[in-house]
């Protein structure tokens, strides 16, 4: 398990630790060229029983199974899920699927309609635990998560070094 760097979030009720390691992978996989397509993939990670803190450990990658266009993706789950398995594994059920993480090709992302309405699914799916959203833009990273049936950007950094 590696140390984790940067202490990313507060805003009085969610935190979110996230190691230099997974901010470098959101970087380089910014969509900064005019063909770039999506990307996107699993967070893999613990949170406090009280959910108000999450401690982001690494993410998932597009493979080739999924397809991306320049403004969606298309997630082949079983890849992804087998590797939050080996992760949950490994850790002795320490680390799991804590959300998803997606890029944008927008300066600061925004959610989109079928961000939301698959945010929804993902919460669905997953009622033992509180989730995290991520949105990579090209300049700025968002962490969106639910509050009470709205989803709130609860941080947003300059990812641009
Ligand atoms: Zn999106």
């Amino acid at each position: 398990m590696f140390v984790l760097n940067s202490e990313m979030a507060t805003n009085g009720k969610t935190k979110v630790h996230v190691p230099l390691e997974l901010l470098n992978i959101w970087r380089d996989n910014r969509q900064l060229d005019k063909d770039s397509h999506e990307a996107f993939g699993a967070l893999i990670g613990s949170q406090s029983e009280c959910a108000s803190e999450f401690w982001l450990d690494t993410c998932t990658l597009p493979q080739k199974q999924d397809s991306a266009t320049r403004t969606s993706f298309n997630l082949r789950a079983s890849h992804h899920q087998r590797v939050v398995d080996s992760y949950f594994k490994s850790s002795k059920g320490t680390l799991g699927y804590v959300g998803t993480w997606h890029t944008h090709p927008q300066h600061t992302p925004i959610p989109s309609n079928v961000d939301i309405s698959d945010w929804c699914e993902c919460i669905k799916r997953n009622p033992d635990r509180r989730l995290l959203f991520v949105i990579i833009g090209q300049v700025n990273m968002c962490i969106f998560r639910e509050v009470e049936g709205i989803f709130e950007c609860v941080y947003k950094e300059e990812i641009d070094e």
